[in-house]
């Protein structure tokens, strides 16, 4: 066991944290306040290297290891907590699953964009009546010669006002072996992207209507049976969207910590209370313990799939610390903190979605439970009628 990088990461870390330093460092407010994918950021990691950093390189991407993904996110946020988002969408979202499935075709049709920067991919699982519950999604794919036909709503997707391509859950049968993936571009006759809504966090998602909305058979990325491929692929995102909430804990928690290093009141400087040492320390203690977690998953997953259930604690740990984080650090940082001219309250607004968005907190205890009792707990009661 080792618990430090290899001279190697360290290197590309380092590269990263410079990359960040000269392009990134300069309007950081104006850029987190901006609900827009922010493809001017897009083309420049492109350019660094730091799009498709998993991606094989035969299918245009760097060919490194998710813990190199992981490290150029942790990097970019120490910087620019926003143009993460950038590292996430060129890394561990939708492109991920899309890299992982897609057939040459596909690929060639719609990754050259993605990692240049110049498109950005939005997920659509979540549905008016299919939330923390995915798998009732109804959204309809039904064959129709060399088409399929999708009917449905989709809820939520991040980056849906700027993506010029939809990977979006889909049902061609009963049960969750009848559920798949399409890819549906923006224009595509039938498909309607509603007006902008807001979060907390500021971030805007459109709601997706399909309505006879035809596709070639040729988008179709996985057919019946492809959830569970599906879901592989969405635990490398869990880890991505893991990483960026312990890093923008990271960022509210050095803000905080030269805020209280140098503010005096009372004639000393604030770091000299204990009440607010202990703050400290209780951060500390959350940023490692959630930092190892977060390691191990990717660690392991680099040696093949990621783990469900590492990777349900170490998003649990991750997204806990990071909000839990930004709101202590807020608060040491008084009236300061909560002002939007700080971007430590927009932290703490994106790290409470974390605790939501990719699996919510409490389904990820769900499954940490069924590892800890060794047995699964249909959510659905079946278990206890078939007791009965
Ligand atoms: C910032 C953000 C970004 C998002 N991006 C996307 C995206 O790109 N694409 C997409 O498709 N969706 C996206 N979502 C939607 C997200 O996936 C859903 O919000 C999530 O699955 C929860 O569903 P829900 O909001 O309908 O809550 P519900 O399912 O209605 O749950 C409400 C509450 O009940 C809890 N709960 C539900 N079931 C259980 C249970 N069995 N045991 C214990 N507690 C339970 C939940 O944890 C939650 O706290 C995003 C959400 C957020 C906040």
């Amino acid at each position: 066991m080792n618990f430090d990088f290899t001279e190697e990461q360290k290197l590309f870390a380092d590269a990263v944290r410079r990359f960040a330093q000269a392009h990134l460092a300069d309007g950081i407010l104006a850029r987190a306040h901006n609900p827009r994918f922010p493809f001017d950021v897009a083309r420049l990691m492109s350019q660094q290297g730091l799009m498709g950093i998993t991606v094989p390189a035969a299918d245009g991407g760097q060919g490194g290891t998710l813990m190199d993904a992981i490290i150029a996110i942790e990097q970019v946020a120490a910087v620019c907590p926003r143009s993460s988002d950038v590292v996430q969408f060129g890394n561990f979202g939708p492109i991920r699953t899309f890299s992982e499935y897609a057939t040459p075709a596909q690929k060639a049709k719609w990754l050259p964009d993605l990692l240049a920067g110049r498109a950005v991919m939005s997920l659509g699982i979540s549905e008016p009546q299919a939330g923390s519950a995915a798998t009732d999604l109804v959204t309809s794919a039904k064959p129709d010669g060399a088409h399929y036909v999708v009917n449905g709503t989709k809820l939520f997707s991040t980056f849906s006002p700027d993506a010029n391509v939809f990977l979006v859950y889909v049902r061609y049968g009963p049960g969750v072996g009848g559920i798949g993936s399409v890819i549906v571009e923006r224009g595509t006759p039938g498909f309607n992207i509603g007006p902008p809504s807001t979060f907390m966090s500021s971030e805007e998602w459109c709601e997706l209507n399909f309505d006879d909305c035809r596709i070639p058979a040729e988008n179709v990325l996985l057919g019946p049976g492809g959830f569970k491929k599906q879901i592989a692929g969405f635990n490398v995102e869990r880890l991505g969207n893991a990483s960026r909430a312990l890093a923008f804990g990271r960022y509210c928690f050095n803000a905080a910590r030269e805020y209280v290093a140098t503010r005096k009141q009372f004639g000393r400087p604030l770091c000299e209370f204990q009440g607010l040492q202990w703050k400290f320390a209780d951060m500390a203690l959350k940023l490692e313990g959630a930092q190892l977690l977060l390691y191990r998953a990717v660690v392991n997953a680099d040696r093949g799939l990621p783990s469900a259930y590492e990777t349900s604690v170490a998003k649990a740990a991750c997204n806990l610390a990071g909000f839990e984080i930004a709101h202590e650090s807020l608060q040491a940082m008084g009236a300061t903190g909560y002002s939007r001219d700080s971007i430590v309250e927009w932290c703490l607004r994106r790290t409470r979605g974390w605790m939501i968005a990719g699996g919510s907190v409490e389904i990820l205890k769900n499954r940490i439970a069924e590892h800890v009792f060794e047995r699964r707990f249909d959510q659905r009661g079946r278990q206890a009628a078939a007791a009965e």
